[in-house]
């Protein structure tokens, strides 16, 4: 039996996005996302971290620092009992045209290998266009949850979008409720 995932993207995603973060005293949950994990997991969803990371490319944080946030981020997922099940990250620089920086889908495929994932029962979620487009690319349900002080900004561009996801969302409960719906059919 395969296993389904919800593929999250961090920044602007599980916290707020403030650009190349580089301290775990820095790091800030946005509300729901405690509570909407703990939802995925009552609903047998493995969750699965990607996120581009190219701070580490340019020289802004090394990749202990990484591993410093990403304890943090388990501790604040441990509040609401949830496990990760993994996190799988991009150091390059985009100009270094690797294949695991989103919206490619390398870490993706590595994830569905390492934990047996069906696509076609799994989403992914993300603050950006291009998470969106690793995800359709990939096969799964995409849902966009634009950072709250920018999504006017962003749906004024739809026209522009490159990918269109299955479902905008008005936050991280809102993402999950969308989900678990599809999942009750
Ligand atoms: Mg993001
Ligand atoms: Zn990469």
């Amino acid at each position: 039996m395969k296993n389904k995932a919800v593929f999250i993207d961090r920044d602007g995603t599980i916290n707020v996005d403030v650009h190349y973060l580089d301290d775990p005293n820095k790091f800030e949950m946005y509300p729901g996302v405690g509570e909407g994990l703990k939802k995925l997991k009552e609903n047998r969803f493995k969750i699965i971290v990607i996120t581009n990371q190219s701070g580490i490319a340019r020289g802004y944080f090394t990749e202990q620092q990484l591993f410093d946030i990403h304890e943090r981020m388990k501790k604040e997922f441990q509040r609401f009992n949830v496990a990760l099940d993994g996190i799988y990250y991009c150091p390059h620089h985009p100009d270094d045209n690797c294949n695991c920086r989103k919206p490619n889908t390398a870490l993706f495929k590595k994830a569905i290998n390492e934990h047996n994932i069906d696509v076609k029962k799994s989403y992914t979620v993300g603050d950006k266009i291009l998470d969106i487009g690793a995800g359709k690319k990939i096969g799964t349900g995409t849902i966009l949850i634009p950072e709250p002080h920018i999504k006017e900004e962003i749906l004024s561009k739809q026209i522009e979008w490159e990918y269109n996801p299955d479902y905008v969302a008005d936050d991280f409960i809102d993402a999950i409720e969308w989900i678990l719906k599809l999942e009750r059919g």
